[in-house]
């Protein structure tokens, strides 16, 4: 939970989550409501699975502007809305909770997160491109439904296989296939866009210092983008900037799924900017913290 208090009469959001203490979400939230002098506050709430229908109850009374959602709330959060934007619906997850008027709305932000950071950030246009994903869990599922409608193909590599081949079936896009073994292997050596949506790499995560694919498995050319942002440079990142591969972090699809989500709760522009300055500051706090 964060370590300020809320005061008398202003607005709630938050974000829930299981482990949550370290979101990035309650300093870049409250730093742009407080760029555009909104009486709102924004903090992290730790829930468990078996407390989301009863939470979710709370957030039709007044006050609440809405919530994001992270693991392992996603897929059941688009459960638990009134209805959904048909993104959300094509993920299958829920990141973001719009409350209007005891309405619940689900939305899913980072699929235009993921989407903004790329063309915006690493100049990448996936029309026509090929693409392989890492992972099989929420963020790899925005990441696929992002891409399938541009790409020449999107092939989802995962340790589980069976749950990258349901999302593969889920989605039934004929852009979108699945690969193992050596197929995953030519598949990533051709592509032009590896991504990276698992937790492996990330700071207190399942293998803070592994990487999601094998040793040396690298695209021959082109970009690669590792959704972790906490460390900003994941040993993925290091290994593909060693073999002269463009590269890009996880931060800036933070900060733009974010800014999706205040723009739906307020109607207002994002302070973009300002955003990203904090969820920069808490970054490199944690990694001085983690240094010292
Ligand atoms: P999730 O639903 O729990 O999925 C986790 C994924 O990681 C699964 O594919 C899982 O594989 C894989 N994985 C976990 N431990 C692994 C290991 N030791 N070796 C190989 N694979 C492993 O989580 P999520 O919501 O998709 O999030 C995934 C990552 O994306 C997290 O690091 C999260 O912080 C990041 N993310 C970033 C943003 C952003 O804005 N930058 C937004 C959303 C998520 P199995 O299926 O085999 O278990």
């Amino acid at each position: 939970m964060s370590d300020e208090t809320p005061q008398r009469g202003r607005r709630r959001a938050g974000v829930i989550g299981k482990p949550i203490g370290h979101s990035l979400s309650p300093a870049m939230q409250n730093a742009a409501f407080k760029a555009v002098g909104l009486a709102a506050w924004y903090e992290a709430i730790e829930l468990e699975p078996e407390e989301a229908p009863a939470f979710f109850q709370i957030l039709r009374q007044p006050g609440w502007l809405g919530v994001n959602v992270t693991v392992p709330h996603k897929e059941t959060a688009a459960r638990l809305v009134d209805r959904q934007s048909a993104e959300a619906a094509r993920a299958g997850a829920v990141n973001t909770v719009v409350c209007v008027d005891g309405e619940l709305i689900g939305h899913n932000t980072d699929i235009a997160g993921f989407l903004r950071a790329l063309l915006e950030d690493a100049k990448f246009n996936p029309d026509g491109r090929r693409a392989v994903v890492v992972g099989a869990g929420g963020a790899a599922r925005a990441c696929v439904v992002a891409l399938a409608a541009s790409v020449v193909s999107v092939t989802v590599v995962n340790r589980d296989v069976e749950r990258a081949a349901r999302l593969v079936a889920t989605l039934g896009e004929p852009t979108v296939n699945h690969a193992t073994g050596l197929a995953a292997l030519t598949a990533i050596r051709d592509a032009d866009l590896l991504v990276n949506a698992t937790s492996v790499g990330m700071q207190g995560g399942p293998a803070p210092d592994g990487l999601p694919i094998p040793d040396g498995w690298l695209p021959d050319h082109g970009l690669v983008y590792d959704l972790v942002y906490r460390p900003m440079e994941t040993p993925l990142l290091r290994a593909a900037r060693s073999a002269g591969l463009q590269t890009l972090d996880g931060l800036a699809m933070l900060v733009y799924q974010g800014a999706a989500a205040f723009e739906l709760w307020t109607g207002r522009a994002a302070p973009i900017e300002r955003m990203r300055a904090a969820a920069l500051a808490r970054v490199e706090e944690a990694s001085a913290c983690s240094d010292s």
